[in-house]
């Protein structure tokens, strides 16, 4: 695990609160994580990761539990949100 560091912090994504170790991920995972943030149209994480890409430009890395990115990246969720989504808005 060279390229990951694992720390005590505070999850990015602002509806986490869960205690517990931090993992940092780099450029690759940062730009994943704002194009999940936009399928999701959640606003609040994407305008601050890209913030952080703004002003770290290569050098962008976020904190985040490991659990926090594989289900906030993961397909299935993203679906079944937009699915859910789509029932709301045409109910
Ligand atoms: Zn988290």
């Amino acid at each position: 695990m060279a390229d990951a560091q694992i720390h005590d912090g505070k999850c990015l994504l602002s509806t986490c609160s869960k205690p517990g170790p931090l993992k940092t991920f780099k450029l690759r995972a940062v730009k994943k994580v704002i194009e999940c943030a936009i399928e999701r149209h959640d606003d609040a994480t994407c305008s601050k990761i890209q913030a952080v890409l703004d002003s770290q430009g290569e050098q962008a890395s976020i904190d985040l539990h490991k659990n926090c990115y594989c289900s906030y990246t993961s397909k299935d969720h993203i679906r079944n949100l937009v699915a859910k989504k789509r029932k709301w808005w045409h109910s």
